[in-house]
């Protein structure tokens, strides 16, 4: 049996669609602890109540979480145990719990999670892009002007990317990056994850607003929007500022031979990139 701590926030992951997705030590916490903030108590009883939770519940949400966070820190200093849930997913993956976390850790109280379900590992875990290092980016911002800005921040960005939108902006979203990116950027498209419509779609920031167009049903729902990153340059592509430094000062001292058998041995370079690049300098190199 799990045992509950006194005096401990659980921040708790819930299923984001599939109800089965919820852990056993989940449920087990859920169902001992004095109290369970949620963002709408409605939504979340209706889950509760599928595994037979009847905790308490208080509203903790985007609108009232300055003025609740006090009231659920003075309940854990009582010694009261209380776990934060959203709606669906990990709290405070852009939902509610930030303030309380903070405080709570600032005041010395113990907070643990309880992993489960959420959508962005989900999406990127399916994407078949990269996944040893990825940027999570939430929501874009929802004026076209400011998403613009924010893609054309990130456009050279190496990681994978990840955002999450929602349906009434999806093309939107999906036009102001084929107007940022390269066309030939990949991006799968995460919709409805562990839900009946599940679709996993893997396009190009080219073609991916076409491709919704011409299927109305695959704008519906929810959505995980994974991009691929910006390639990085391969050792071969080009020298960095300092390689091309010490390449200069040495083309000025010696032969372009020694040079570059100089440069490779100093910077770790290959020879053939920092060939190429004297050869470019020295008016050589045609135009690679
Ligand atoms: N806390 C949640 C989590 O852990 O993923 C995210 C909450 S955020 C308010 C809601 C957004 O997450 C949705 O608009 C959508 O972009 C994404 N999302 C949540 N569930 C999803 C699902 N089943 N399929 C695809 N995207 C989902």
């Amino acid at each position: 049996m799990t045992e509950i701590e006194r005096g401990i926030l659980y921040l708790v992951a819930t299923p984001i669609g599939n109800l089965a997705d919820f852990s056993f030590r989940a449920v087990e916490i859920l169902k001992r602890v004095d109290l369970i903030a949620c963002e709408d108590t409605r939504h979340s009883r209706l889950l509760l109540d599928h595994y037979g939770i009847d905790r308490p519940l208080v509203a903790f949400h985007e609108h009232n979480e300055e003025t609740a966070t006090p009231q659920l820190l003075e309940r854990l200093r009582q010694g009261q145990a209380v776990a934060l849930i959203a709606d669906a997913g990990t709290p405070l993956v852009n939902d509610p719990g930030f303030p309380l976390v903070r405080s709570a850790r600032a005041a010395g109280i113990r907070v643990t999670p309880i992993p489960g379900p959420c959508a962005l590992i989900a999406a990127l875990s399916a994407s078949g892009l990269p996944t040893h290092r990825f940027a999570f980016e939430g929501f874009p911002p929802r004026r076209s002007a400011a998403r613009r800005a924010r893609f054309e921040a990130l456009r050279d960005e190496p990681r994978t990317l990840i955002f999450y939108e929602a349906s009434h902006r999806i093309m939107d979203t999906l036009q102001d990056l084929a107007a940022i990116f390269p066309p030939e950027r990949p991006i799968v498209i995460a919709r409805e994850l562990t839900k009946r419509f599940e679709t996993i779609t893997a396009s190009t920031v080219g073609e991916a607003g076409a491709l919704l167009e011409r299927q109305p049903e695959q704008r519906r729902g929810e959505f995980v929007l994974v991009l691929g990153g910006a390639p990085e340059a391969s050792p071969g592509d080009g020298l960095c500022p300092d390689q091309e430094r010490v390449l200069r000062l040495l083309l000025e001292e010696c032969s372009l031979r020694t040079a570059v058998a100089l440069t490779a041995r100093i910077t770790g370079v290959s020879r053939e990139a920092a060939y190429r690049t004297a050869l470019r300098w020295c008016g050589q190199g045609g135009a690679g």
